[in-house]
């Protein structure tokens, strides 16, 4: 039984609920935790707290004073990654060497970088003429939207909540959050490391809980909240769209994606071969960056499927403590049913099952977790459910194309538009590819390297708005014109 519970931190407080739901370890499907669900009065609470937050010092703080905080609020989570690790780890069962160097150093570094960015963020300035002859000067000052809600996933959960959090902060906001009700760990230490880097109560409100009829939904629905930025399913992000067109608020979404990896023949077959494995099944295949479109020049189709089909054989599935182990658990049993009846669905819509398509026979306490094996499939058409609709699980359909303009005809075909890889050593070629395809990220003979002042986010279907660098600062603040006769 466990003594583990997840509360919610409201005004500077946390704060227990009668209401409480089980946190499931994936890897074992064990309840590892109970979580204290914020209901609408608890929102309504977060969002005055927030709101008053702001006619506080935090309103008034300089921005020297709030990258500070950010800084402090880095070094929290880096004196903590032990607990961090265990959360996240507990939480989503992925492998904990993938969340020692991926989840828990980038939640820090999230800090890091937006309290850098808004140290050196600048505005515009012009002269203009008058009538008079005395001349204006215009500058812009850069003000905080307000009350932003953050609602996450649970995929990387504390690297895709602090992407969120600490620009909004750096912006000089107040924030009511919610993490995925899969994975609320490391986003109640957050809270921990906010109330100890001094934080000014208010400023930050965490609450636990689900999406539709429930806290996600009370966020959205509030009109204390001055805009909303959400990661999620592409379906929920147009529920949100519809709700937070009451009172006419900003929204920033990154939302889903199907996406497509164009593989040459004249690439470096090693790298492309080991780099699509990484796209499709890293995370268990849970990254909205992911693959699961590959388009294969046909003069190496065969080959390239076989030596594919060998890397997934040979990954290490299992427990996520084991520094071996390269494959976790999905997220849950629901995502795994989701994930089987595409499995299931391949089969019916006419797919060869080149490897896996079903649930590994694993020992011990990995027994009730919510494994499946990497799959690959080919064999379908453009046309397939399977090639048109996000599984986010680690599988991938494989399809030849003949010559250049049919690749990017299939790329393009996908309602979704978030990310594109591009495998070839003819740059010329890369480079024209990368203008062509309609989505938010082109990778060039790599996979997820992100620099995080580089814009993200995804076109179509994939999303609304981008982030990252300036473009949070953007989203977070709104720009204000100061013009004066001279
Ligand atoms: P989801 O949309 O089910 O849930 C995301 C969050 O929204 C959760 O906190 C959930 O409780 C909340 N929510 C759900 N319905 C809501 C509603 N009606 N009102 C308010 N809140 C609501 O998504 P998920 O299953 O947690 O995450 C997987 C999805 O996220 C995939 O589609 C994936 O591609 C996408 N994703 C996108 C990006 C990106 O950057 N583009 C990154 C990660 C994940």
């Amino acid at each position: 039984m466990t003594n583990i519970e997840y509360r919610n931190y409201v005004g500077g407080r946390f704060v227990q609920t009668t209401r409480s739901f089980g946190d499931v370890d994936p890897a074992t499907g064990a309840v590892r935790a109970f979580v204290h669900e914020a209901d609408d009065s608890l929102v309504a609470e977060a969002v005055e707290s927030a709101r008053k937050s702001l006619r506080g010092p935090w309103g008034k703080a300089t921005i020297e004073q709030r990258a500070a905080v950010l800084d402090r609020i880095a070094a929290g989570i880096d004196a903590r990654a032990a607990d961090f690790l265990g959360a996240e780890v507990g939480d989503t069962g992925k492998p904990a060497e993938v969340a020692k160097a991926l989840d828990i150093p980038r939640g820090a570094a999230n800090f890091r970088t937006f309290a850098n960015l808004i140290r050196m963020a600048s505005g515009e300035m012009y002269e203009s003429a008058t009538p008079d002859g005395a001349g204006a000067l215009n500058y812009t000052i850069r003000r905080p939207l307000g009350v932003v809600g953050v609602i996450s996933p649970w995929n990387l959960p504390l690297l895709l909540f602090t992407w969120k959090v600490a620009p909004a902060l750096a912006c000089g906001n107040a924030i009511v959050a919610k993490p995925s009700e899969e994975t609320p760990g490391t986003a109640t230490l957050l809270a921990e490391v906010m109330h100890e880097a001094g934080v000014p109560e208010g400023v930050f409100n965490l609450v636990h809980g689900f999406g539709a009829n429930s806290t996600g939904e009370a966020i959205v629905k509030s009109q204390g909240i001055d805009g909303l930025t959400f990661t999620g399913e592409s379906k929920t992000g147009a529920t949100i769209m519809r709700q937070a067109a009451e009172g006419v608020r900003p929204v920033s979404f990154e939302l889903g994606g199907k996406n497509a990896a164009l593989v040459f023949a004249d690439c470096d077959f090693d790298k492309a071969v080991e780099g699509v494995a990484r796209s499709t099944f890293f995370n268990t295949g849970q990254v909205c960056l992911c693959t699961e479109r590959v388009y294969v020049e046909r003069p190496i189709f065969e080959r390239f499927v076989t030596a594919l089909a060998q890397r997934a054989k040979a990954m290490r599935i299992g427990d996520p403590w084991d520094a071996q182990t390269q494959l976790g658990p999905l997220i849950s049993r629901e995502h795994r049913e989701k994930v089987l009846s595409y499995y299931q669905l391949a089969r019916q819509e006419g797919a060869e099952i080149v490897v896996g398509g079903g649930v590994p026979d694993l020992p011990g306490p990995q027994s009730g977790g919510w494994y499946i094996e990497p799959t690959i499939w080919t064999g379908l058409t453009q046309r397939a459910r399977c090639v048109q609709e996000e599984v986010f699980g680690p599988v991938c359909n494989v399809m030849p194309f003949d010559d250049e303009s049919e690749a990017v005809d299939l790329a393009n075909d996908s309602a979704y538009g978030l990310a594109s890889v591009i495998w070839t050593t003819n740059l010329t070629r890369a480079h024209r590819l990368a203008g062509l395809i309609d989505v938010g990220l082109v990778w060039l003979n790599t996979w997820f390297l992100r620099d995080l002042r580089t814009p993200f986010g995804g076109s179509k279907l994939s999303g609304l708005g981008r982030e990252g660098g300036r473009h949070s600062l953007d989203f977070y603040s709104e720009l204000k014109n100061v013009c004066i006769k001279l």
